[in-house]
């Protein structure tokens, strides 16, 4: 049965530990709770707000919404050939146990993305992507009730438009459905190991893994990102603050007369991705604290809650350093994580 708390505090609901309230909030753990929740949204006529693991959202302003904490859950293997699986996973699964499950039947494709945060609902959101993969590499379709009428509609690849943490839910479609399940197609066999990426060989060598398997990537992402990002349970964030821009080659060309170790990736014909956290460490802002919102000391591209800041304290510092990086590189931020 549906359950309906007024005036809720979502503190602990959002890595940032931003500490503000929703009208009303609701979990739902079925698709009858879904009917019961829309059912009162329409009669209360108040907007519905999706919330799942909370961890790519910044709260600057109290939620005057009926919040949909999605909690519906389970993994369910739809179909199999020799070669591969097509896997459907409810979206109130947690991410990394959803990622776990499938290393322990030792299906591939998801091993890179270990340990992110979140839920799997959430995953096509911004396209969730690390060390070299992205959600789109494994995505089949998903499954999505339209928040205006309730209907289902099935999402193809094609219609999601990934891009770089990026999607259609992000864009001309934000704030109209629950994404309700999604469907994964990842092999049984031949997986495709990829380790070419970051810290991944080094960290497999230092494991002393001689020959890879998707097990021993995923473990090695796993002590990767644990050694370099901050536990939002110890301090608050919400993981990398910005996009890394893609720019044309020539303003790399630019930053490198002044800075040869500019970082950079090729991004498609005359074009380049540039290390956001490169820049924002460059311009010296690693480590900044003002009050209690700061540039985490390890990884400038984090932005971080100390305790107390609220979400427009975060927000300010982050346009403080878009404004400062644009000015000192000709670069122009973009913001990766949802502010409301
Ligand atoms: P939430 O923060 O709850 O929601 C994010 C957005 O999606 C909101 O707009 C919300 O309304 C919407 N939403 C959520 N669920 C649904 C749904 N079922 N239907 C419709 N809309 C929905 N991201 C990466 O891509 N790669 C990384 O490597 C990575 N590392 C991270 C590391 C740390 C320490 C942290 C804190 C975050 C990291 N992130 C990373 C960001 C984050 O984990 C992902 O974006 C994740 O997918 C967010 O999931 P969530 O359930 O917490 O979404
Ligand atoms: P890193 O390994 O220190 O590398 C810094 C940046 O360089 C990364 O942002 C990555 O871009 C890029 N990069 C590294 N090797 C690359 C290669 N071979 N080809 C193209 N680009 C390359 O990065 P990190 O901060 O520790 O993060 C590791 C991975 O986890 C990255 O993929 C990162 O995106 C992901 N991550 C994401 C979040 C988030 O909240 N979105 C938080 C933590 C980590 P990309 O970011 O484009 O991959």
């Amino acid at each position: 049965m549906m359950n309906i708390i007024e005036a809720a505090s979502l503190k602990k609901l959002n890595t940032f530990g931003m500490d503000v309230k929703a009208d009303y909030l609701s979990e739902v753990n079925t698709s009858e709770d879904i009917e019961q929740v829309l059912e009162f949204r329409e009669k209360k006529n108040i907007p519905l707000f999706i919330l799942g693991g909370g961890s790519n959202i910044l709260f600057s302003r109290e939620i005057h919404e009926l919040v949909l904490l999605n909690r519906l859950k389970g993994i369910e293997l739809i179909e199999e050939n020799q070669k591969h699986v097509w896997v459907q996973a409810n979206a109130g699964e947690n991410w990394h146990e959803f990622v776990l499950f499938c290393l322990k039947n030792n299906w591939g494709g998801v091993e890179n993305l270990s340990l992110i945060p979140g839920n799997v609902g959430a995953s096509p959101m911004q396209n969730i992507g690390a060390y070299g993969v992205e959600i789109k590499d494994v995505f089949h379709s998903l499954e999505a009730i339209n928040l205006k009428d309730g209907k289902a509609k099935e999402f193809s690849a094609e219609e999601c438009r990934f891009g770089y943490r990026e999607s259609v839910f992000k864009q001309e479609e934000k704030g109209k459905w629950l994404i309700t399940k999604v469907n994964f197609k990842l092999t049984k066999v031949d997986h495709i190991l990829k380790t070419g990426y970051g810290a991944i060989t080094t960290e497999l060598e230092a494991m002393h893994v001689k020959t890879a398997n998707i097990q021993a990537i995923s473990e090695a992402v796993i002590r990767i990102r644990r050694s370099k990002l901050p536990n939002p349970e110890e301090i608050g964030n919400a993981g990398s603050f910005f996009k890394n821009p893609v720019v044309d080659i020539s303003i790399m060309q630019q930053i490198k007369r002044q800075h040869p170790d500019v970082v950079s990736y090729p991004a498609g014909e005359n074009q380049v991705k540039l290390a956001a956290g490169w820049l924002i460490e460059k311009a010296g802002w690693k480590g900044y604290r003002k009050g209690d919102a700061g540039v985490h000391k390890n990884q400038a591209l984090v932005l971080v809650n100390y305790g107390q800041a609220n979400g427009n304290e975060i927000s300010d510092l982050a346009d403080s350093l878009i404004e400062d990086i644009q000015k000192k590189f000709g670069v122009m931020l973009e913001k990766e994580v949802n502010i409301y």
